[in-house]
């Protein structure tokens, strides 16, 4: 969406298809209650967050951000220990003092010394488990960083590079305004209004919309994209129905005329695709591997190098609140998810119309029996350990659960990964590939893919106006 917005700023008329019925990806939000928005994964801005708040000021919506105190915990041996402050550290019960010191020293360390970007490559050769253990020894990996790896990469945990931790310790504690608190951003109206402000400004540009259309596939001749095949489901041709002219059609038959903000229908042509002079892709790599066939064997295994994991999580409507943290990291790995937020303790219920909102978080591979289960087999096998957080919890405070999975949610990079990540620019000529694996060390987040979307824009518009192919970069 962004790059759309970004390309109609600079003149460019572009084309989005959608597959799913409604727009923001992985940021979409579900109605939790009649009229309010709620964001299908939890979501929040760390105030290092500059881009996606300067699009939100961008478009009129600054007065929409909120920066608000966030309360993060621990749960492990039966307890909540509090993570707010780093001196909370030096009173985390489950390791002893020594751990504890090395485990402040070092995440000090890493905050306040290792910041300049330049660390990036010392921390991209090493993984994080091998690190921790190195400067730290045992207990703080496995008591503390381990359980917490192992719940976001699964079986990966070992394996992931430590730029990302060092990188994510130096964003999450570089968001803290005052070294006590952890503020943290959400938009007044939640995600929503960012994606339905962008989509208004996106079509008043003249971009054309299409919710509820597959790509099958992007058309290649000679190693030019040309086009777009769409998938013939029914909610494909409906969305083409809309807008959309296939090239036998006289004008004044095509059903154009429903939509007033476009000048002109979106053309098939008598090959079956629509013709386009440069196609980005924005889906996840497996998902873009499906549509586009061309891409030489090189090229598929850097896409490849980064793995994902997916994500399920459920969202529980509660009569009672269940903790008072927002964010509480369970470290005890015999509960089956990694984490809850309780949206209710960052967003006050009255927004909810009282109720209270809660996220059962956990990031599994897409093969793990906990991400193929049906919702009422989640919720049923969650309820003994829910009760650990609150032992007065019973089934009867849930009013309403929802479920919701995402196979593409977490890439995880293999070391020295800056050498291996797939360029922007594709082999196959005006075919363009941006999605969360391209973001680098950064944790994937709504910051960077606009960051991503607005670097797209640029090289689409360079590339146009050169009318070249530069070279990949
Ligand atoms: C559980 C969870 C929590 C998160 N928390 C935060 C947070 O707190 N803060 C934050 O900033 N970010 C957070 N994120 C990340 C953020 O949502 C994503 O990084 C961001 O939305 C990625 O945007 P994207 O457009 O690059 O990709 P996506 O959102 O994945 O968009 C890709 C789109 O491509 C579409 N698509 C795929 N295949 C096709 C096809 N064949 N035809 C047509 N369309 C297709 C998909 O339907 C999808 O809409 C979270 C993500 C998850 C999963």
């Amino acid at each position: 969406m962004t790059a759309a917005y970004e390309l109609g700023k600079l003149g460019h008329k572009t084309v989005i298809f959608e597959r799913m019925t409604e727009l923001g990806g992985l940021a979409s939000t579900f109605q939790v209650e009649p009229g309010v928005p709620l964001e299908r994964g939890y979501h929040h801005w760390f105030t290092s967050d500059t881009h996606v708040v300067a699009q939100m000021q961008e478009l009129g919506l600054g007065d929409r951000v909120q920066w608000i105190p966030s309360k993060t915990g621990w749960f492990e041996q039966g307890k909540i220990w509090s993570m707010v402050s780093p001196s909370d550290l030096l009173k985390l019960g489950t390791i002893p003092l020594i751990d504890r010191l090395r485990l402040g020293a070092a995440t000090a360390y890493l905050t306040y010394l290792q910041r300049d970007k330049k660390n990036l490559y010392k921390y991209e050769s090493i993984t994080a488990h091998d690190w921790w253990k190195k400067y730290t020894g045992d207990t703080v990996w496995d008591k503390v960083w381990g359980p917490m790896f192992r719940g976001k990469f699964g079986a990966r945990a070992d394996e992931v590079p430590m730029v990302w931790h060092w990188f994510k310790i130096v964003l999450r504690i570089g968001s803290r305004r005052g070294l006590n608190k952890e503020e943290l951003g959400y938009p007044r109206g939640s995600f929503q209004v960012l994606i339905d402000a962008l989509e208004k400004a996106i079509k008043q540009k003249g971009a054309i919309i299409l919710k509820g259309a597959t790509v099958k596939r992007v058309v290649v001749e000679n190693n030019v994209a040309c086009g777009i095949e769409l998938a013939e489901d029914e909610n494909t041709r409906a969305a083409f129905a809309r807008v959309g002219a296939i090239h036998e059609s006289p004008l004044q038959e095509s059903p154009l005329q429903e939509s007033p903000l476009q000048e002109s229908p979106l053309q098939m042509n008598e090959r079956g695709y629509i013709p386009f002079d440069r196609v980005y892709s924005s889906a996840p790599s497996f998902a873009t591997l499906k549509f586009v066939h061309e891409l030489p064997s090189d090229f598929v295994a850097k896409m490849n190098e980064a793995k994902y994991m997916g994500a399920v999580l459920i969202i529980l409507k509660l009569k009672q609140q269940m903790t008072p943290w927002y964010w509480l990291n369970i470290a005890d790995r015999s509960m089956p998810f990694v984490a809850t937020i309780e949206q209710t303790n960052f967003i006050p219920p009255e927004v909810y119309n009282n109720k209270r909102i809660m996220y059962v978080s956990n990031y599994l591979d897409a093969a793990s029996p906990y991400f193929q289960m049906s919702r009422e087999e989640l919720f049923n096998a969650y309820v003994p350990h829910l009760k650990k957080l609150n032992p007065n919890f019973t089934p009867d405070w849930v009013e309403e659960f929802w479920h919701f999975k995402e196979a593409a949610a977490q890439p995880v990079f293999p070391l020295r990964y800056s050498q291996k990540i797939p360029p922007l620019r594709t082999p196959i000529e005006n075919f363009y590939l941006g999605n969360t694996t391209q973001i680098y060390p950064e944790d994937r987040g709504t910051n960077y893919s606009v960051r991503l979307g607005q670097d797209i824009a640029r090289l689409i518009d360079a590339d146009t106006k050169s009318g070249g192919w530069g070279n990949n970069s």
